[in-house]
């Protein structure tokens, strides 16, 4: 049983920020995935920085939009009846979320965290040589409806009045932006301060080659459980035990499963999402550009053109929805005119707790044991600031920011 000052369970970029972190800092570190680093959701998603990202999906429009987006079958929106009614008391408390006060306090707190997003990712990105993975060209969304862009306001005007710097562009600077476009746009915003990454699995195999090259250790086990006895965690896997000083649990969607984190008592779901790759096509963007009506982004990647985006409330054990990829497909015909057959495709889970703010901090009754998941929308934009604020924390230091939104011993509604 070897014993470290901090295990982190879970190798996603939440994690593997985390555990590099934690060793640059000089920690003695362990990280346990069964699984390839950056493998899970991390690999798969829109692949954006998006540090303007700070309106939750919990937002007044949901509820009046409600029927509509549940019922219609052109929607970004789905959401599986039977895992709604499994799971009743997650829906009430994101929708009791969608209400304006909650909304505008969720909004806050996460433009707070977003504000200190790129000073917790740049320093990994040094640390792991890994500067020709990003593109700083900014983000574009457009709608194609004077309905959607009209309906974009009221959020274009909270994010401005939280700091975040986006400029109106007229239908035709941005299809000169990106002439790739072959939907009428009515509507579109330029956020400049936006990056993307060409390949988030690379980046965060990058980050964990600089993990292991600071000394870091990575065992390939699943974790079952944890235990705090005295002044170590106890953390059982299907192979063996570690004990450590500190316990971190950042195993996203899945960290409810792991018993005696307190991860399991939670109200943690997820809102699954779909992406198709299209090789040979990255030229059709040079950057994220979202489509709001459509509910997804057009990324262009190293090894290809994304379309990656929409949300599903279903169960992670589930299988993929070919509904959903159809949607996809078909509605990125209409964003950007005729596409290939997509080479693969892909079911992601976002971890979601119902307040859409990331559980960051110490479990409740814990001082050992910290939970570090829940980042929705915003794992790959946040899990750099997550990484310091967690280290900071195992470090008895006060990270220096306000955390108290993202206490995981907080209500959620
Ligand atoms: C379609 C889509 C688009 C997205 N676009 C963006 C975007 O543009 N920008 C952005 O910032 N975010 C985006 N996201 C969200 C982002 O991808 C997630 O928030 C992020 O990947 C979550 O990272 P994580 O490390 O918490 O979880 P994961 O990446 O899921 O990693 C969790 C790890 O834990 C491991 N694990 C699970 N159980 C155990 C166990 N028992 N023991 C040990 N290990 C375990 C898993 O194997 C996995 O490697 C998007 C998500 C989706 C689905």
């Amino acid at each position: 049983m070897s014993d470290y000052d901090l295990a982190v369970i879970g190798a996603g970029v939440v994690g593997v920020s985390t555990a590099l972190w934690a060793a640059m800092r000089g920690h003695r570190v362990v990280l346990i995935d069964p699984a390839a680093p950056g493998s899970g959701t991390s690999s798969g998603n829109a692949c954006t920085i998006a540090t303007y990202a700070c309106l939750p999906v919990n937002d007044p429009s949901v509820l009046s939009g409600l029927p509509g987006l549940l019922l219609g079958s052109n929607t970004p929106l789905s959401v599986s009846w039977g895992h709604a009614l499994r799971h009743p008391l997650w829906m009430l408390r994101f929708l009791a979320n969608c209400r304006a006060k909650p909304s505008s306090r969720i909004a806050a707190a996460l433009a707070g965290v977003l504000a200190h997003a790129d000073a917790g990712l740049n320093p990994l990105i040094e640390a792991a040589g890994a500067g020709d993975l990003v593109v700083a060209r900014g983000q574009i969304s457009v709608w194609s409806t004077r309905a959607g862009g009209q309906g974009a306001e009221a959020g274009l005007i909270r994010r401005r009045d939280l700091g975040v710097n986006w400029q109106e562009m007229t239908p035709e600077q941005a299809q000169e932006a990106e002439p790739g476009l072959r939907l009428s746009i009515a509507r579109a915003v330029h956020f400049p301060d936006a990056r993307h990454i060409r390949d988030p699995e690379a980046l965060v195999g990058r980050f964990h080659a600089a993990f292991l090259a600071q000394g870091g250790a990575h065992l390939s086990q699943r974790v079952l459980s944890v235990a705090q006895q005295g002044e170590r965690v106890v953390i059982s896997t299907d192979a063996d035990a570690v004990t450590a000083r500190r316990a971190v649990v950042a195993a996203g969607a899945f960290s409810g499963r792991i018993t005696g984190s307190g991860a399991e008592n939670l109200p943690l779901g997820t809102e699954r999402g779909y992406h198709l790759m299209f090789p040979g096509e990255a030229a059709r963007v040079t950057r994220p550009v979202g489509w709001g009506e459509g509910g997804f982004y057009a990324v262009p990647m190293a090894r290809g053109l994304r379309l990656a985006g929409t949300v599903e409330i279903a169960g992670l054990d589930a299988p993929a929805n070919a509904g959903r990829l159809a949607y996809l497909k078909r509605r990125g015909q209409e964003m950007l005119g005729p596409l290939p057959d997509p080479d693969s495709s892909w079911l992601g889970f976002r971890p979601t707790l119902p307040d859409s703010l990331p559980a960051i901090g110490f479990a409740p009754g814990s001082d050992r044991i910290l939970h570090a998941f829940g980042h929705q929308h915003l794992g790959l934009t946040l899990g750099g600031i997550t990484g310091r604020i967690i280290t900071d924390l195992a470090e008895g230091r006060q990270p220096n920011q306000d955390i108290a939104a993202f206490d995981p011993g907080r209500a959620f509604s």
